[in-house]
């Protein structure tokens, strides 16, 4: 089974899918460490951000893996090739490059490929922005998930913290949340955008909690177990 998770960045997708896949017994998928580890390889190659050719390349050669940290049944740690880059995708620069590397269809195709063959291998909960329209659109649970613009912005400064990477100044990360948001919506190749089966939850002033347990009940009288 699959249950996807889209909604624009600082939404709690990360915190609720990790949650919800161990409640279930599922695996998570983040494809957005993905995306990041392309902008990752095209930055460290010198390569032009623009340059479709040059990062749909990448993204068809290098392959982005996923790693467990001891003890914890959902992967945290991602490689692309050799090189672990766990701590690396998530400053401000890949913040910044993400969203023009991952604007360009050619790597969005590799990809999207990538992450369809990892998700037909076992129950997976997979978050990202085009889970539910592109890249399983046949899954059995799709979710949406909003917040406020400055509750996501304070999540990302207090994720930052807890990662001990990016930045924690909270104008600084409102400001890159609304131009990531402006620019994943307004590509032409796979938006940000709800499916039109998708269930809306706004998690501005809920706890994480409530949300993680509707999911799961979703999934359940989807047959989950
Ligand atoms: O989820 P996260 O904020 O780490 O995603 C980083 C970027 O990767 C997004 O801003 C977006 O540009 C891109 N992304 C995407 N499609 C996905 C997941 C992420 O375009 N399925």
């Amino acid at each position: 089974m699959i249950i996807a998770i889209d909604g624009p960045s600082g939404a709690g997708k990360s915190t609720v899918a990790k949650a919800v896949a161990k409640k279930l017994g599922f695996s998570c998928l983040d494809t957005g460490a993905m995306y990041r580890a392309v902008a990752w390889r095209a930055l460290q190659d010198g390569a032009d951000l623009a340059d479709e050719e040059a990062c749909g390349r990448i993204a068809r050669e290098r392959e982005v893996s996923f790693g467990h940290v001891a003890g914890d049944p959902v992967p945290r740690r991602v490689f692309i090739d050799g090189d672990e880059v766990t701590d690396a995708i998530r400053t401000a620069e890949i913040d910044r490059a993400v969203s023009p590397v991952s604007a360009h269809p050619a790597v969005r195709k590799a990809l999207t490929a990538q992450q369809q063959r990892i998700g037909r291998s076992g129950d997976y909960v997979v978050e990202g922005r085009d889970i539910g329209t592109v890249v399983f659109p046949e899954a059995a649970v799709k979710v949406f998930l909003t917040a406020s613009d400055e509750e996501r912005a304070h999540r990302r400064v207090r994720q930052n913290a807890d990662r001990g990477v990016g930045s924690l100044d909270f104008e600084e990360v409102l400001a890159d949340i609304r131009r990531r948001d402006a620019h994943d919506s307004a590509r032409a190749a796979a938006p940000l955008k709800p499916a039109a089966d998708a269930v809306h939850v706004d998690s501005t002033g809920h706890y994480i909690e409530e949300v993680i347990d509707m999911i799961c009940a979703m999934a359940r009288e989807a047959g989950a177990r």
